[in-house]
């Protein structure tokens, strides 16, 4: 008789825990999964997903806009919202199906209910035990708001994508990936729309050309981002809110939006009970094959708060199925991992900012383009695009490469496979462009930029 019911148990359900055990699963090792709320986890249905639909329907009132500019005639248009959050439910329901569908015929035991570590080998769901050889914790991440007075009047991207109507005056706190995000959806919907972040502009951490361009763009949108402020506590004011600022401002809106970050969901679990460290983040620490201090535990995704990416938790997660049920030891590689944030324009980043390459390489070559995509000369849209490459001067290996404009994350993805491979700015002019195309720009810039590295500010 085997010693435990599974080889594998995996706790969550989200795109990491899902990944992992199917592939476990693929190679014949018993497995189950738990998840607590419901099978697809926070990309699928609280996140990535139902984000990028609602992009979709907010660009529309752009393409109206823009259609004139070709000849058309477009008449009233309006947004049904209800309409359009029905329709995104439905969507997320199919794909709730899909990844159980998924999970049963990779042969994955589905066990509903939040799970808890009795040991190091053992799960309790539901009141009942289970066994398992190897353990894996896939518990993902969840909104987090610093606690000022008020803070109950306000949503967190989980309760704004179920929000009855779209609100008329609009306030998002923080300037990160979220942020941003939905800035540019609710802006496109008819909000007026005020951000409120804590440093110089938004998104710290990618290129600060990117950060400006983006910011820039958003402007000309009419989004007002209010920098360097910080909120002290936010009040019901007549049928709506008011937020109250570190300058002592009262901005008034109906609905206020946290967007200040995530953190990991490993409390209640019975993690430290059994021996598995924590960082003082809260989140699991690993070592490179994801093992965390309990030999027979592992941890992948947000939960372990290395690069908070879907991508990055389903790569993580399958490195461990490859190396226990494959024989195939994967350490996952966090190194040039592209990112896109679903701003309107968009961004999209690969490799090294212009700040950080000069922190770590004597001289380094920057190119950057900026012009107007030819689509809006048509309609006159006032948008541009910006183009970005990071070079190491003495290799002339390109270290970065960076977009803020329309289909940057579709441009990106393909150039993260030259930066992967160590491509050189000469291959990059080696590269024939796709004419007309944004794309043939990133192979066809030519003159460096005189002026001295920028180093990161804050
Ligand atoms: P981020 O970590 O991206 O940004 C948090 C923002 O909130 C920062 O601007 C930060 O400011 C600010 N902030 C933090 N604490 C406070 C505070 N107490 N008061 C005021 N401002 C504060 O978090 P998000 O919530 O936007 O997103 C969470 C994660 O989800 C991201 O890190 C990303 O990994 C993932 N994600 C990825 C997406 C994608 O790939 N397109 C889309 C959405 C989310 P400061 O910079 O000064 O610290």
């Amino acid at each position: 008789m085997a010693k435990y019911d599974f080889d594998l148990f995996t706790i969550g359900a989200g795109s990491g825990g899902v990944a992992g055990s199917r592939r476990a699963g693929s190679y014949g090792a018993k497995v189950a999964i738990a998840e607590a709320v419901r099978v697809g986890g926070t990309c699928v249905l609280r996140g990535c997903v139902p984000k990028k639909l609602l992009v979709y329907a907010s660009e529309f009132a752009r393409a109206f806009e823009d259609a004139a500019g070709y000849g058309w005639i477009v008449g009233e248009t309006k947004v049904d919202w209800a309409d359009m959050i029905a329709r995104k439910d439905r969507e997320l329901d199919r794909l709730n199906g899909i990844y159980i569908n998924m999970l049963r015929s990779a042969g994955v035991q589905v066990i509903d209910g939040r799970a808890r570590l009795v040991d190091a080998h053992t799960v309790e769901v539901n009141g009942k035990r289970h066994t398992a050889e190897t353990i894996l914790i896939a518990t993902g991440g969840r909104p987090i708001r610093p606690q000022i007075p008020g803070i109950d009047l306000t949503m967190t991207s989980d309760d704004i994508l179920d929000m009855k109507e779209i609100p008329e005056r609009l306030i998002i706190v923080g300037g990160g990936y979220i942020a941003v995000e939905f800035a540019g959806i609710f802006r496109n919907l008819g909000s007026t729309v005020t951000e409120i972040v804590r440093g110089d502009t938004v998104l710290r951490g990618f290129d600060r050309d990117l950060r400006e361009s983006l910011a820039g763009e958003m402007a000309k949108q009419g989004i007002v981002l209010r920098t360097r402020t910080q909120v002290t506590a936010i009040e019901k004011e007549g049928k709506g809110l008011a937020v109250v600022t570190d300058a002592g401002e009262r901005i008034a809106c109906d609905r206020v939006l946290y967007a200040t970050g995530r953190a990991p969901n490993s409390s209640g679990i019975g993690l430290e009970e059994i021996g598995v460290t924590l960082n003082k983040k809260g989140a699991i620490a690993v070592d490179e094959w994801s093992k965390t201090t309990v030999p027979n535990v592992y941890a992948v995704g947000d939960v372990t708060d290395r690069i908070n990416l879907t991508p990055v938790a389903i790569a993580e997660s399958r490195a461990v199925a490859e190396t226990l049920y494959n024989n195939n030891p994967i350490r996952m590689d966090h190194e040039d991992v592209p990112s896109a944030v679903f701003s309107q324009p968009a961004i999209g980043s690969v490799g090294l900012s212009e700040e950080a390459a000069s922190v770590i390489y004597k001289e380094i070559d920057i190119y950057v383009t900026r012009f107007r995509p030819m689509k809006n000369t048509l309609s006159g849209r006032d948008e541009r695009t910006m183009m970005k490459l990071v070079v190491d001067a003495r290799s002339e290996r390109v270290l970065g490469c960076h977009m803020v404009g329309p289909d940057a994350p579709e441009i990106i993805q393909g150039l993260a496979i030259a930066v992967k491979c160590g491509a050189t700015k000469r291959q990059f002019d080696q590269t024939v462009g796709i004419h007309p195309s944004a794309a043939e720009e990133f192979v066809t810039m030519r003159e460096k930029r005189k002026e001295p590295a920028k180093q990161a500010a804050d």
